[in-house]
């Protein structure tokens, strides 16, 4: 409390000092590229996190971003940025949300609508495809605001065949009932809120003909398995097959991807280079700068942990700078791969660094 307090005095004072103002001219030729995921939908009580935000702190956040000056721009349009093939124009910002959440038809689409703000959904297929809601996240969520810190032996068994993904998918179903029910929730009605579900096919495609977001690829099980060549080719393949069949656009649509909880590696990023993919984004924190690889591109993991002031400090890219300054390393940054001469995806043979390709962000 007295930390989070000290943090938010030290923001404020920096913001009047014009550190965010100096940090934002100092990266204006980087891209933001925010991430979403679902929203809170549920008649549960939760005062949302990065994984689901409130609604209402959704609709502020499209809000304040033209207020605070950045332009909104497509990720087709901010990776045209990145290559130099596009002036940089503003403080682009790109809005990215990860999985296919029923919330982010019901309660995000309607913001982004309502700002005209473009959105890429990196969507995980398999749940699409089945319908099924997902297990593991209902039972681990009910799990975390029920307040009970130890689960007696047999729901903690419920709850481990719940988040094994191994294990068929009528158990899991089961075991998440048998654990919701223990901890004393109606689970009809949490079921029937859809808050632990994704949009049905129909629901996805709805979406993208209205031109409210763009459909990316996210893998088809929401995993790259061991990283290898194989295990991404067929997650590729199973993904843009679901994609294409559900949307009726062709195969070549599909150049943007996400790594799924954001595990990457450097045989991982290979392979998406020799299957054409164009960009892709991770769960580790910051701005894309001109020198970085546009097959790890970090994000701002947006949601309700982030104070409206945090927000703008990551934005301007002054959190962002002070890490710098500071040594710091987010978890997620420490387990990125180092890419070495991985050349940027599209790179014609001999041409490797990024300041050859983007003279306009090197400037
Ligand atoms: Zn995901």
């Amino acid at each position: 409390m007295v930390a989070t307090r000290a943090r938010a005095i030290f923001l404020r004072v920096a913001k009047l000092c014009g550190a965010f103002a100096l940090s934002r001219r100092l990266t204006r030729k980087s891209v933001r590229v925010l991430c979403y995921h679902g929203a809170w939908i549920s008649d549960v009580p939760f005062r949302g996190d990065a994984m689901f935000i409130r609604p209402e702190t959704f609709a502020a956040r499209m809000g304040q971003l033209r207020q605070l000056g950045y332009e909104p721009v497509s990720l087709g349009d901010a990776v045209e940025m990145m290559k130099g093939n596009k002036p940089v124009r503003g403080t682009p910002v790109v809005v990215t949300i990860d999985d296919g959440w029923y919330s982010t038809l019901t309660a995000m689409a309607p913001a982004l609508q309502e700002h005209r703000i473009p959105a890429t959904l990196y969507c995980h297929s398999e749940p699409v495809v089945t319908g099924n809601v997902l297990p593991n996240v209902l039972a681990s969520y009910l799990h975390q605001l029920s307040g009970y810190p130890k689960l007696a032996p047999p729901i903690e068994a419920a709850m481990k065949t719940a988040c094994d993904t191994a294990s068929p998918m009528e158990a899991r179903l089961s075991a998440a009932k048998v654990v919701a029910e223990a901890l004393g929730y109606d689970i009809e009605s949490i079921i029937k809120s859809r808050n632990f579900a994704y949009m049905t096919p129909d629901e996805l495609k709805d979406l993208f003909d209205r031109g409210i977001v763009d459909v990316q690829l996210h893998t088809h099980t929401h995993s790259l398995h061991d990283l290898s060549p194989n295990a991404v080719t067929g997650e590729l393949d199973r993904n843009a097959d679901a994609l294409v069949e559900i949307l009726g656009v062709p195969r070549q649509h599909f150049v943007h991807f996400c790594f799924p909880s954001g595990r990457s590696s450097r045989s991982a990023v290979e392979a998406l280079l020799q299957h054409g993919i164009e960009s892709a984004t991770t769960v580790a924190d910051g701005l894309a700068m001109p020198e970085t690889h546009r097959l790890l591109i970090p994000r701002i993991i947006d949601g309700d942990n982030l104070h409206a002031l945090d927000f703008e400090a990551e934005m301007s890219g002054f959190k962002m700078l002070l890490r710098k300054v500071l040594g710091m390393k987010s978890e997620a940054q420490k387990y990125l791969p180092d890419l070495g001469d991985v050349p940027q995806p599209g790179t014609p043979p001999g041409r490797l660094t990024t300041t050859e390709l983007a003279p306009s962000l090197a400037r």
